[in-house]
Order: C-alpha cells, then structure tokens, then sequence
C-alpha cells in the first residue's frame, strides 16, 4: 500500500540566481516504510520534506497522503500542515519549555481532545524509554533525553506519516549510535511510515527501509541501502558514498590506459564498452605486490610502477597512500598482508568484479 504518494514535485526560491530546490521528484512511499533522503548539504533533502509537511508550497506537482491529495498544483489544493496528519521531528527538539514532559507529549493529543490523552502519553514514552522523565521540565533534560520527547511528541497522535529532519545531528557521536538503534527498534516495533532526512551515509543504511541520494533536488537513485552501497547508479552517488579511487580510462593500442598507466590482465569487463569510462575502486578492493611478484590473471587487472606514499596503522587495518603515475590512490588492507614502507615500488591489483564501471556517468550492467 502507498502511503505517501509525491508527483512530479517542483519547488523553486524565486531571487536573482533562481534555485530549483526540488526538481520533478517522483517518490511513492509504501506503508511502514523508512524512506532516508541522503545527500550532501544543499541538494534539496530538507525543501522536499518541508513540501510534505505543507510548510513549504511547491510550485508544480501533487502529493496525495493515503489516497487524499494534500497538495495538487492543478486544482490550488494546498492542505495546511495541521490538518495534513503528520507527525515532526527537526534537529532541535522544539519542546515548551515552561510544559513537563508529560504535558509536553500531551499536547497535540489536546489540541484534538483526544479524552485518553494522559494514558497515550505514558505509553509512548515508555516507547521512548523515558516514562520516568514524565514530571520533569525539558530543561532538566539531556540533549537525547529531549529528542526522544519530541519523538514521542510527534508519534503520540498515531500521524499517518513521520517526518524526520536530521532529529541526530545536534548529539554527540556516542548518543548519536545509540539513539539511531533505538529508533531502529521503536520503527520495527511500531512500523509506522517515516521520510528521515540525513547527510550520513551510515546512519542513513542503518535507518532505511529504502534510500533515496538526492543531486541538485533530483532524486539520483532510489534503492534499498545495500544495492546503494554496493551499485552506486551513477559516478555521483559514488564519489557521495566516498570511494576515492577513480581511474578516467581511455582507450589506447588495444587496451585501456588513465593517468595510472596501462591496464594489465583481463580487459573482459571494458568489452563493448565504449565513450567515456570511469573505473571506482574501493580502497578494500586494493592488493598490494612487490613489482615482479606473481599476480592471478583471470578475472584481474592490476597497475604496475607505483610507489608506498605513506603507510598509516590504523588497528585492524593498514591504510596505505600510494601514487601511480600522476593518480593517488587508497589501499586498506588488513594487518599483516604484506610489509610496504614509503618509497617502495608496488603494483596494484584487483579484481574486475570489485570494481565499479561508469560508462558516461552511469552504472555498467554486470
Ligand atoms: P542541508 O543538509 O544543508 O539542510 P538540504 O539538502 O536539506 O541541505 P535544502 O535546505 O532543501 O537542502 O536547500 C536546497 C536548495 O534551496 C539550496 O540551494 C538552498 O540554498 C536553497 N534554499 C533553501 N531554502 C531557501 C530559501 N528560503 N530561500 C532561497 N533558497 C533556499
């Protein structure tokens, strides 16, 4: 069943350089779903959000809450936010500070006159795990001690829909790890529909039935968390997710060269491929030889007259600095797989199917 359903949604800011913030955005959220909109600072998460919420009026498209339209460009339907049934969660907690926390997770129960409003407020706070904290004032209250409230808040009227904007982001790292867990657990438990907002990739895989990676206010790929990390869709959604290793290919006698020299082994993954080529590699993908040392051929490609950069010790892992011709690459490998200090020739290798081929921007088939 779709929850939420977003239709060609377009919100421009109206200035000198005119910004299209959300540009035709096409997203069906299906029912007890987390949606986590990812990406960097400025592509559009927040602006889209703020459209559902209905405290931002787009300029084209329709958004339609379990089969109602709430927003329709077409008839000047534009719902307000409080009769739009959804529940609010930003980075700062926003609660009253003069209310308890029990009256504080009360209140838009009060503002519907929900008759069992005090009995809603003590179940979900104990959802939050914070019944105990219910006669307190919120500045009595750690700074996740308050955002649970305000989670709390927002879930206690049932809302059709849970928007979460960044809720983490004012924690500290610590805190942060151990509320996103229990967000996990209070989302599997209560299975309510969620769009959460985050530039973090990590908590975003954590947090997400599905991921959407915005660019520019288009939604750039839309998949669950380990198709995201694993088939980043375009060169874009690669370099978001931090894979550091970029080889621009060209073609050259009959095989493959970038700025790290010739491709050596099996140039099987490049057949049919022509145009523009970009090969990203994980630094995990990276093997690491003396020059001269055997290397398997099938199904491997490797790089020869590199020199060790730097080595870092890192406890588990060694990363590892190197250049090759004019490229810099990233190695990660675990302790003990070879001795490699600065200045040392090494050839690199990997394996074909480690690698991610972009042919003009985009994802090569498998
Ligand atoms: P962040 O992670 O930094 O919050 P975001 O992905 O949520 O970023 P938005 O806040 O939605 O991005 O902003 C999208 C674009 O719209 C940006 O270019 C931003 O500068 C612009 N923008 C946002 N709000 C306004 C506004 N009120 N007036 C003009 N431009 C705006």
């Amino acid at each position: 069943m779709q929850e939420l359903k977003i239709e060609h949604l377009v919100k421009r800011y109206p200035g000198r350089d005119q910004v299209v913030a959300v540009n035709h955005v096409n997203v069906d959220v299906q029912a007890g779903e987390m949606l986590v909109l990812l990406g960097p600072s400025g592509c559009g998460k927040t602006t889209l959000l703020r459209c559902v919420a209905g405290l931002e009026d787009a300029q084209e498209g329709r958004i339609v809450l379990e089969g109602q339209p709430v927003f329709d460009s077409a008839t000047g339907l534009n719902q307000p936010t409080h009769l739009r049934d959804i529940g609010m969660v930003f980075q700062n907690y926003s609660l009253w500070p003069h209310m308890t926390v029990q009256r504080n997770v009360e209140y838009p129960l009060r503002a519907r006159g929900s008759p069992d409003r005090a009995k809603r407020a003590r179940e979900v706070l104990e959802v939050v795990q914070c019944g105990h904290l219910a006669d307190r004032y919120p500045a009595m209250l750690s700074g996740g001690q308050q955002q649970r409230i305000a989670l709390a808040r927002a879930l206690a009227p049932r809302p059709k829909v849970m928007l979460l904007d960044e809720p983490l982001s004012n924690l500290d790292a610590l805190l942060r790890v151990e509320l996103r867990t229990h967000l996990r657990a209070i989302h599997r438990e209560l299975g309510f529909t969620g769009i959460y907002v985050t530039h973090d990739q990590l908590e975003a895989f954590n947090l997400g039935t599905r991921v959407a990676v915005m660019n520019a206010g288009r939604i750039e790929q839309l998949d669950s968390a380990s198709t995201v990390y694993e088939r980043p869709a375009t060169d874009y959604v690669a370099r978001f997710l931090g894979i550091r290793n970029v080889l621009e290919l060209r073609s050259e006698g009959g095989g493959w060269s970038s700025g790290a020299g010739r491709l050596e082994g099996d140039l099987g993954l490049f057949e049919r491929h022509k145009g523009s080529l970009q090969l990203f590699l994980r630094p995990q993908a990276l093997r690491l030889h003396v020059p001269g040392a055997p290397i398997a051929q099938v199904g491997h490609l490797s790089l020869a007259g590199g020199h060790i950069v730097e080595s870092l010790y890192s406890g588990s892992e060694v990363d590892t600095v190197l250049r090759v011709g004019d490229v810099t690459l990233y190695a990660s490998n675990p302790v003990g797989s070879g001795q490699f200090k600065p200045g040392d020739p090494v050839t690199v290798s990997f394996e074909s199917r480690s690698a991610l081929l972009y042919v003009d921007g985009k994802l090569a088939p498998q």
